[in-house]
């Protein structure tokens, strides 16, 4: 496996995907899970659900309350209703066995009259016989008084001792007396008739009877005696006064939990039974409700008893409370227990509604959590994340667009990621994926080397064969580096990266002696010599190499890059493929380099850079008929630095434009000011090929030759061969809309580099100027002779005119001037001059040439007349 991490993008992509831990933390600002839709919504309807559960439950409640209360009161009333039934009840039964005693009363006392001797006792009339008689029948009895009459309805007899005429007198007018004169009156044995009832008697009565005063109610029976014969004889009459306690009372009171109170009609109580001394002042019968104790802990009803006496039943007043509490504690809890199981089941639904909505919710938001989540993750930087969409309707929608947006996204983040760190001709990394992936393999501890490849003449490759052979080239250049350091390194132990137009940096690990690398060196350079196919043609380049070892000469990626820069601008000024190391003076003479640098850039802003004028001239009669403007920087420490240098460093540093804009107002005043003063020059000023290529040349050139005024057919633009062929359709765009204004065109140092004749033939020019390569010497060398012979010849028949350049002996000019050539330029005449030494040439003298000859090389001036 190649050792060139650096063309392997999944890896150095996964070199910077998040860490693991990353991509599961969430992300700050993200919304966690609780906070998301599902639970949101989840947490309203559970919200909605409690608030209304609680306001049914605290409704229910309130209506509950207001119902018992309702319930309380009917429940008081029901109460004190069922009590008072019961207590009726009561009164009645109570009422039914005093009645009773009165009926035993009647019917004892009729079996009495009945008995013989009683009645004859009675015919006897005589009060002591019926007086012993009647005490022991009334003893057994149970009769308090028992009163015999005559048939006439007078006293006879008792069962005590009385005064019986004071008896007599009493009951006279009584309603005994009106009863027992109704039966004596009539009656049969055969049909007897007797009379029973209940009587209030009156004090005199009473006393009269030998009765205690409180015995004022009394049971009494009337039964008629009979004698033998059926005669009536006299009637007997039974008194039994109630008792202030009765028996069969306090037998019923034991019964029936309640007390008996029998009451006149002046409410006076005539007996009891049951809790005493309960006084009912104001009872009534018949009326609804309970009737209220004088002290209220009793209530009563009552019910009539005879024509003056009512039978009262009474039970403690907290009964009717007790009842009713107990009722109303017996409702409450039913109806409490309903409002539970009505709230339970309120909660049961609420339960299941929350569960179906949760169901539901996150149904219909499966795909939204999902999509979310891996919105997070790609927001995180990680795009491999896996996403399919789900859900229903709108979310499945949106996440089937989501799915497609990321498609989309990985195509064009890879795009971006491979134009950003990649080199899109060689394919190889860029400057700045090397810059990424270098340190790695520089930090190891076995040491590295870094070499810097430069190729040698590629731009003519550019220029001869066009951008296309050049781009193919790069790739084949790429592709044998990369099988080169396949061959040399293990897996991840190479970069190789293109770093600029014809520069490579290849990084080797292990390699850190001086031997080794020179090793590898060689095998670049080796593997680059054999020439290249480019479409039907061969083409060989060279390359210089410059090499700087981690850690002798650096440690880190940008030390080594500069290190091995500067060593291979020394492999390049030592000629073609080679390779130098890096040394530390290379150091100073960068450090120098960048000094003048800076220094060039303040000459240019301060205009300090001056401008020589070098002439053309007629090679028919020897007359000047133009100059050349060229640039001179006078350095005030390093004196004068020559153009060659300085223009390249300008080239490099993006200046050269202001230089040759500052020339070009420089030479156009100047050479202007010697038009207007008579003499007929075209001036001629160079131009880089940054600057033709720049899209404000034509209205930049226009708006400098008129704001100086000076006649554009006068001008001439000297454009390189080299960069004239680089760019043809341009050059010739350019070149044909400034000819239109009269402004000339020349090709400059024709013959230096890889001309391509058909090319030239169609570019819109108005000389050539012959390179000094050609020129030079060839008086003495017939291969150069032929070749300037056909340069002249082939030039002319293109119809343009010819300059020779660097003319320094007459032989040379004159095999020139013989072969066509139309101008010549060079030291012959004149080396370039400041412009007062240049006018001193254009004074009117005849024109002859006095050759010098040149023996130190150096520029000198050359006399002309
Ligand atoms: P070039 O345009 O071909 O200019 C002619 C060069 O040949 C000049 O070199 C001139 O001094 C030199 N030369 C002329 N006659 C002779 C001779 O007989 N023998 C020798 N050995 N050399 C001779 P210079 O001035 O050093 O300029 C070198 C190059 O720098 C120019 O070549 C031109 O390409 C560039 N250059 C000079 N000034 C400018 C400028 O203002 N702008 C641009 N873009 N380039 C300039
Ligand atoms: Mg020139
Ligand atoms: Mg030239």
């Amino acid at each position: 496996m190649l050792a060139v991490v650096a063309t392997d993008p999944d890896m150095a992509e996964a070199s910077r995907a998040p860490p693991r831990w990353r991509r599961w933390a969430v992300p700050s600002g993200i919304p966690s899970f609780p906070s998301s839709i599902a639970m949101r919504l989840v947490a309203v309807v559970l919200a909605t659900g409690v608030l209304g559960l609680g306001l049914i439950g605290g409704l229910t409640a309130l209506r509950l309350q207001q119902q018992l209360r309702h319930q309380a009161g009917a429940l008081g009333e029901l109460s004190e209703d069922q009590l008072a039934h019961r207590l009726d009840g009561e009164a009645q039964l109570a009422r039914a066995r005093i009645e009773v005693l009165g009926a035993e009363t009647a019917s004892r006392l009729r079996q009495i009259a009945q008995r013989a001797d009683v009645a004859k006792a009675v015919a006897s009339n005589n009060d002591v016989t019926i007086r012993e008689l009647l005490s022991i029948v009334a003893s057994t009895s149970g009769f308090e008084r028992l009163i015999a009459f005559d048939e006439t309805g007078r006293v006879i007899g008792a069962n005590t001792p009385l005064d019986l005429l004071a008896l007599n007198r009493a009951l006279e007018s009584t309603a005994l007396s009106v009863n027992l004169n109704a039966i004596l009156k009539d009656n049969s044995r055969s049909h007897p008739r007797g009379e029973e009832g209940i009587n209030e008697f009156k004090l005199r009565e009473l006393s009269a009877l030998g009765l205690p005063q409180r015995h004022t109610i009394a049971h009494t029976a009337i039964e008629p005696v009979f004698d033998d014969f059926g005669d009536l004889i006299g009637a007997l009459a039974a008194i039994r006064p109630l008792g202030r306690t009765e028996r069969t009372l306090e037998n019923f009171t034991s019964l029936a939990n309640a007390g008996v109170v029998i009451i006149t009609g002046d409410n006076e109580i005539v007996s009891s039974a049951g809790p005493e001394g309960v006084r009912f002042s104001g009872a009534r019968t018949r009326l609804t409700g309970l009737q209220r104790s004088d002290d209220g802990n009793y209530v009563a009803r009552c019910v009539d008893y005879e024509a003056t006496l009512k039978v009262c039943t009474f039970a403690s007043a907290s009964l009717v409370t007790t009842t009713r509490d107990q009722m109303f504690q017996i409702g409450a809890s039913h109806t409490r227990s309903l409002m539970w199981q009505f709230l339970a089941s309120a909660a049961l639904a609420l339960g299941a509604l929350v569960v179906a909505l949760l169901a539901a919710v996150r149904h219909l938001t499966k795909g939204l959590s999902a999509l979310a989540k891996t919105a997070q993750e790609i927001a995180g930087g990680n795009l491999d994340v896996q996403f399919r969409a789900t859900g229903i309707g709108e979310v499945r929608g949106l996440g089937l667009a989501f799915e497609r947006m990321l498609t989309h996204l990985r195509a064009s983040t890879q795009r971006i990621r491979q134009l950003a760190f990649y080199d899109t001709v060689s394919r190889l990394p860029n400057r700045e994926k090397m810059r990424v992936d270098a340190p790695a393999l520089i930090g190891a501890e076995e040491g590295a080397a870094l070499f810097f490849l430069d190729l040698d003449g590629f731009k003519s490759i550019n220029d001869t064969f066009g951008h296309k052979a050049g781009d193919e080239l790069l790739r084949m250049v790429a592709e044998r580096l990369s099988n080169l350091l396949m061959t040399k390194g293990a897996a991840g132990k190479c970069l190789l990266a293109r770093v600029g137009g014809d520069e490579f940096v290849a990084i080797i690990a292990g390699v850190k002696t001086v031997e080794a690398a020179s090793l590898s060196a060689r095998e670049m350079i080796e593997t680059l010599q054999v020439s290249f196919k480019l479409q039907s043609n061969h083409a060989t380049i060279g390359v210089s190499i410059g090499i700087a070892i981690c850690p002798t000469h650096g440690t880190t990626y940008d030390d080594l890059l500069i290190r091995a820069d500067l060593a291979m601008y020394v492999a390049k000024s030592s000629g073609r493929n080679t390779y130098a190391f890096f040394t530390p003076d290379l150091a100073e003479v960068a450090r120098a380099r960048h000094a003048l640098e800076t220094d060039l850039a303040l000459a240019i802003r301060n205009e300090e850079l001056v401008v020589h004028y070098q002439p053309k001239v007629s090679c028919a009669n020897g007359r000047i008929l133009g100059v050349e403007a060229l640039a001179r920087w006078h350095h005030p420490k390093e004196g004068d630095i020559p153009p060659q240098r300085f223009i390249k460093i300008a080239e490099e540093i993006g200046l050269i434009m202001e230089i040759d804009r500052f020339v070009l107002r420089r030479a156009l005043a100047e050479i202007g000011g010697l038009i207007r003063a008579g003499s007929n020059l075209v001036l001629a000023v160079n131009v880089a090929a940054t600057e033709i290529e720049d899209p404000l040349f034509i209205r930049d050139i226009i708006t400098t030759v008129r704001e100086a005024d000076f006649p554009p057919p006068n001008l001439e633009i000297e454009i390189t061969e080299s960069v004239a062929m680089r760019n043809p359709d341009v050059v010739r765009e350019r070149i044909s809309l400034l000819r239109q204004l009269g402004i000339r065109f020349a090709m400059d140092d024709f013959g230096a580099g890889y001309s391509n004749l058909s090319t030239m033939a169609r570019l819109p020019f108005d000389a050539v100027k012959l390179d000094r390569t050609l020129v030079a010497g060839v008086a003495g060398d017939r291969e150069k002779q032929t070749i300037l012979r056909l340069a002249l010849g082939l030039a002319d028949e293109l119809g343009f005119e010819t300059v020779v350049e660097g003319v320094e002996t007459a032989e040379d000019l004159r095999f020139a001037a013989e072969n066509g050539a139309t101008m010549a330029q060079g030291y012959i005449f004149s080396p370039p001059l400041p412009l007062e030494e240049f006018a001193v040439l254009l004074q009117p003298t005849l024109l002859a040439v006095e050759l010098v000859p040149r023996r130190d090389g150096a520029e000198r001036k050359t006399m002309i007349r």
